[in-house]
Order: C-alpha cells, then structure tokens, then sequence
C-alpha cells in the first residue's frame, strides 16, 4: 500500500471553510478511519486525496510524489461510494471490467485481471449475474472488486456500509478487515460511526468542524462512557 501525505490543506466553498487547516500522514498499509460528525468535513477530506474536489491550498503526496495534477483516473487511488454505483445493464464481470477501460490495460489481461478482483472479494461465482439478481452485500462486494481492479495503492471508502441493514454491515465489516489484511493495500475509510470505526482501524482520526481534534489507535480514542 501507499503512504499518502496531506499538507496544510484547505477547501472554501464560497465563504465556507469545510477544511481549515490538515495535516495527516496516512501510513503504508493501514487501515484509518476519518470518525466525525456529519458536515465536519470527512468526504471533502476523500474527495480532495481522489481527484474530484480541488483544495483550496495545501498538497497531497503519494509516497513522496505530488498528485495534486493528476486527474481522478490516473491517481493510483479509487473509491468505494456509499451507493453502489454499478451499471444495471451490465454483468458483475463487464462492471468490474469497466474500471481497466480507461487505464488502457491489454484486452488479453483483462479477463485475468476482473478474475483477480473477483477472487479477492470472493464472488467468482458471480461474475455472469446482473447487480439486480444481487443482494446488498454482493453488491458491495462487486462494487469494492471494481474499485480493486485497477491494483490502486490507497482504497477510499465512504461510509460503503451505510446502504446495509445492521447484519450485513456486521459481515461487510469482516469482510473488510480480512481484505485489508489479506492484500495489505492502505484504507482511509470514512464513517460517522464510532464502533464501527473502532473495530475496524488501525488508527482514527477523530475530525470536528473541519480540524482534527484527535489522532491515535483505538484504544487511545476510546473514552468509556
Ligand atoms: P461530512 O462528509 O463529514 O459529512 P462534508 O465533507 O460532506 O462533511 O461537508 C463539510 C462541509 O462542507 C459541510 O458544511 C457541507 O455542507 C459543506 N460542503 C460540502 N460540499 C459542498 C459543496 N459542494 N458546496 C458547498 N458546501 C459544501
Ligand atoms: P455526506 O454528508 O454523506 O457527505 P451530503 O448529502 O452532505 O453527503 O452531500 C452530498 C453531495 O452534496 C456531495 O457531493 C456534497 O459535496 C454536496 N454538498 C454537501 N453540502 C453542500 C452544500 N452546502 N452546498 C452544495 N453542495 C453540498
């Protein structure tokens, strides 16, 4: 995985600060959460490190190299939305597919590479069924497959469990730490859920009104009640 460096970042929307002053260093193959109340700034946070949001000032490295003029494709970044995002006329395979058309992958590795990906969320058996012959969790799982495709060196996760009822949030949880540990690749992972994030991370990131108010492991974050 990657280590993603964030430098004295900012984003105004107009008069409105989202991000006032950030500096994080996500490190190599962990597993991090962004842990804050709704509106502190969490997503801005993602969609600056993937591309689709400009910061206002500061930079972002990724192992050492600026990508801040990279456009969302080419950053060896990719994330997974809160909703699916997958094509409904499309199998499993031609979705995850989809994700090496643009990197312009030989046509002769592509199969073996969907193979891959498909592997790694463990849905083979799926690769010919349409995402409405799916459930919520395979759904996601497809959905993470395609973000996986293209071997990024930092998967972005924003709250991916939030469409899922309480049970399979359980087992896409599993389903997440045993991917991290499995391929090693660096998570930053946003939710609003505080046991979801301390069963999850390596490391929190508690944010508030656009700052980091605190930063540590688990057990350092936790204040029993
Ligand atoms: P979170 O993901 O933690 O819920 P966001 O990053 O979505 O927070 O939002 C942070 C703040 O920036 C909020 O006050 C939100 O209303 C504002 N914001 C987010 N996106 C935009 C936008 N495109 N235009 C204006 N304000 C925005
Ligand atoms: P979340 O809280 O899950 O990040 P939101 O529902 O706040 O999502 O935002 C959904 C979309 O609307 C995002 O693309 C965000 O950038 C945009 N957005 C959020 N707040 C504002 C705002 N105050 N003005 C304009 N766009 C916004």
């Amino acid at each position: 995985g990657g280590r993603l460096t964030i430098r004295e970042i900012r984003k105004d929307y107009g008069e409105h600060t989202a991000i006032k002053r950030l500096d994080l260093e996500v490190r190599a193959g962990e597993f991090l959460s962004l842990l804050g109340p709704s509106g502190c700034g969490k997503t801005t946070l993602l969609r600056m490190i993937a591309g689709f949001e400009e910061p206002t000032s500061g930079a972002i490295e990724l192992d050492g190299e600026d990508i801040a003029m990279l456009p969302p494709y080419k950053r060896p970044v990719n994330t997974v939305f809160q909703s699916y995002a997958l094509f409904p006329h499309m199998s499993v395979a031609e979705n995850v597919a989809y994700g090496l058309k643009r990197a312009k992958v030989a046509k002769k590795d592509i199969g073996p590479r969907v193979s891959e990906a498909l592997r790694l969320v463990r849905m083979e058996g799926f690769a010919e069924r349409r995402p409405d012959m799916l459930s919520g969790g395979q759904r996601q799982r497809a959905a993470l497959a395609r973000a996986l495709v293209n071997r990024p060196r930092v998967l972005l996760l924003d709250e991916p469990m939030s469409a899922l009822d309480r049970k399979l949030r359980e087992e896409m949880q599993l389903e997440l730490i045993r991917l991290h540990t499995d391929i090693g690749l660096t998570f930053v992972f946003v939710t609003h859920d505080q046991e979801e994030a301390l069963a999850m991370s390596d490391r929190i990131v508690v944010m508030n009104d656009g700052v980091v108010q605190q930063i540590g492991e688990a057990e350092e974050i936790y204040q029993a009640p």
